[in-house]
């Protein structure tokens, strides 16, 4: 197995501080949102503190961790308690050296709609991002926020958190914060071709009352309250459909009517070979794809 190549402390904090001003300048967050991280051994990560804009952060501000919440570092500041989904997507996908979070209006535009990212429409995306999806809202920084993404955190590079905003990741920093910058592009694409969005899950009233009791042991006693759903609507996944292109691979493979042209050639046979009853493969997958899509 090739061996890690981790970033040293310096590159980290340094890095960390660049996305920081970045993500800042671009309006990807407000005030003191967003939080950043940077692996530099199998389970230690820095990562941004809590309380602090991200655009005007200075190294001995960063916090360096163990992926079980030890603190290292001796700096004065905690780290966010938006860490816990930090940690998570590198336990559950240990190829992952950075992670991005920040709530970019767009996407956050999408994400309070609960839509997921996810239509053909454009290369770059497609290639650097593939589809996003819009996991349900849990309330910021509680224990729900890691668990709602973890299924997705190995066959997907970003999520958006639904009525929240955005999480990326990559095998470097850099690779993550550009996801998150692509995320951000796609969402504004797939809104400027004709999903100006005109929908939102309002916050149920019992998800109101736990951002109002975070508020409160926040130290934070004026503000008002918005109305609130009776109902939440915002509790499902949204993942793109199995694709038809991914039905068509695995209806193939069940098949298995390829198997004489590639003993013969070492190559893919022509879709368009027959079998014994006279009926093309390309017949039969199309029928079994089409009769698997109707079930979907
Ligand atoms: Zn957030």
């Amino acid at each position: 197995m090739a061996s890690i190549h981790f970033p040293t402390d310096h590159e980290a904090k340094q890095t960390i501080l660049e996305v920081g001003r970045r993500m800042y300048t671009k309006n990807f967050v407000a005030a003191n949102d967003g939080n950043i991280s940077c692996k530099v051994d199998h389970d230690i990560i820095w990562t941004t503190p809590t309380g602090v804009s991200k655009g005007f952060m200075s190294e001995d501000m960063l916090v360096k961790m163990r992926l079980d919440g030890t603190i290292l570092s001796a700096g004065s500041l905690k780290p966010s308690s938006e860490v816990k989904m930090h940690i998570r997507v590198y336990k559950e996908n240990p190829e992952v050296m950075g992670v991005t979070h920040a709530h970019p209006p767009i996407c956050t535009s999408f994400a309070i709609a609960g839509i997921g990212l996810d239509r053909a429409i454009y290369p770059e995306a497609l290639v650097n991002l593939g589809t996003v999806p819009c996991v349900h809202y849990e309330t910021p920084g509680s224990q729900g926020i890691p668990d709602s993404i973890a299924p997705y955190c190995k066959d997907y590079n970003a999520v958006l958190l639904g009525n929240h905003g955005a999480l990326s990741w990559g095998k470097s920093l850099i690779e993550a914060f550009y996801r998150l910058e692509s995320m951000e592009h796609y969402a504004m694409v797939l809104m400027y071709t004709g999903n100006i969005i005109g929908k939102a899950n309002v916050l149920s009233c019992e998800q109101v009352q736990e951002l109002l009791d975070i508020r409160k042991s926040l130290g934070i006693h004026a503000g008002g309250v918005p109305p609130c759903a009776a109902k939440p609507t915002n509790l499902k996944d949204v993942v793109a459909p199995h694709s038809a292109i991914a039905a068509a691979a695995e209806v193939r493979k069940e098949l298995k009517t390829y198997s004489p042209g590639e003993k013969a050639c070492g190559c893919v046979a022509s879709p368009v070979s027959e079998n014994e009853n006279g009926v093309s493969d390309i017949e039969l997958i199309t029928q079994a794809v089409l009769k698997r899509l109707k079930d979907m």
